[in-house]
């Protein structure tokens, strides 16, 4: 192993052995994450992919997880975990196979990122915001992200030659625009927090905000359901990268997979990102209030 570049703010973690894979020319990338794992010495353990990459960028595991996964969207919102950190050691079972849950099929970059990225350092990398489901635009420049195949990812650095597909142009004077950039705020917020909130403390604050907003919540019939909501303001096909059973929800009948952030009941973090993007005018606030 010769070459252990820096890694950079925000680079997703397959990016980053791609790097490594691409300036050490070891075959093929699981070679250069063995390469790496006896480099370190690292003794089996479920999570010793992640420690390898955590040693090659010199940080520690935990703040490698937490900067570089994403395990933090993930695990943003937990079932009993409230107020742990993501990646401590101790729940290393947990983020063993997770580091890309959430993650969308290919690899994602903003072209123009990428021209800034080479004109400051000389090269670019895939950033880890630009993988998460619903994220289909640059928060920076509103542009959409084009799509390449996900072995990307060890072949190249992020370039336009490589993209397959792109995002539909921004429509800002559209409804669903406010929502999915609050969508993509929270998402990012929610990268950025460093521990779980615990899903009945969040339901309790989001509840609160859509009581004055007459939506229902199991039991006041009559009011709208957040998911009709969703279907009459949303694109169809950002709502199906969300939730791929949508096109099984009925009107006026609750779709589990979503309503279930206000019923109280099981949902994933990006259900609740989604709930609170619909319920609050404004990013920030849903995450102050956050508890
Ligand atoms: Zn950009």
């Amino acid at each position: 192993m010769n070459i252990l570049p820096t890694v950079m703010p925000d680079e997703f973690a397959p990016g980053y052995l791609g790097r490594i894979h691409i300036l050490n020319l070891l075959g093929k990338p699981n070679q250069t994450l063995k390469a790496l794992i006896d480099y370190f010495a690292l003794q089996p353990s479920r999570i010793r992919r992640i420690e390898a990459l955590a040693f090659a960028a010199k940080t520690s595991t935990q703040l490698f997880v937490q900067n570089h996964t994403l395990i933090p969207a993930n695990s943003a919102i937990s079932e009993n975990l409230g107020g742990v950190c993501h990646g401590h050691p101790k729940y290393g079972a947990l983020f063993s196979h997770s580091w890309n849950h959430l993650q969308k099929s290919g690899v994602y970059f903003c072209p123009q990122c990428v021209d800034e990225q080479r004109g400051c350092l000389g090269f670019s990398y895939w950033q880890r915001l630009n993988q998460l489901r619903g994220v289909s635009w640059c928060s920076k420049h509103f542009c959409p992200l084009l799509g390449c195949p996900e072995n990307s990812l060890t072949i190249a650095t992020p370039n336009v030659d490589l993209a397959t597909n792109a995002a539909p142009e921004i429509e800002p004077e559209e409804p669903y625009w406010p929502v999915v950039k609050r969508y993509s705020e929270i998402m990012h917020g929610f990268l950025r927090r460093g521990f779980r909130a615990g899903r009945s403390d969040v339901a309790r604050t989001i509840r609160a905000v859509a009581a004055r907003q007459a939506i229902y919540m199991g039991t006041n019939n009559g009011c709208d359901l957040l998911s009709d909501i969703a279907v009459s303001q949303l694109p169809a096909w950002w709502l199906k990268e969300l939730f791929p059973s949508i096109h099984t929800k009925q009107l006026g009948v609750p779709f589990l997979p979503f309503d279930n952030t206000l019923l109280n009941d099981h949902a994933q973090p990006h259900a609740f990102a989604l709930a609170m993007a619909l319920l609050y005018r404004s990013s920030k606030k849903a995450l102050v209030d956050m508890p």
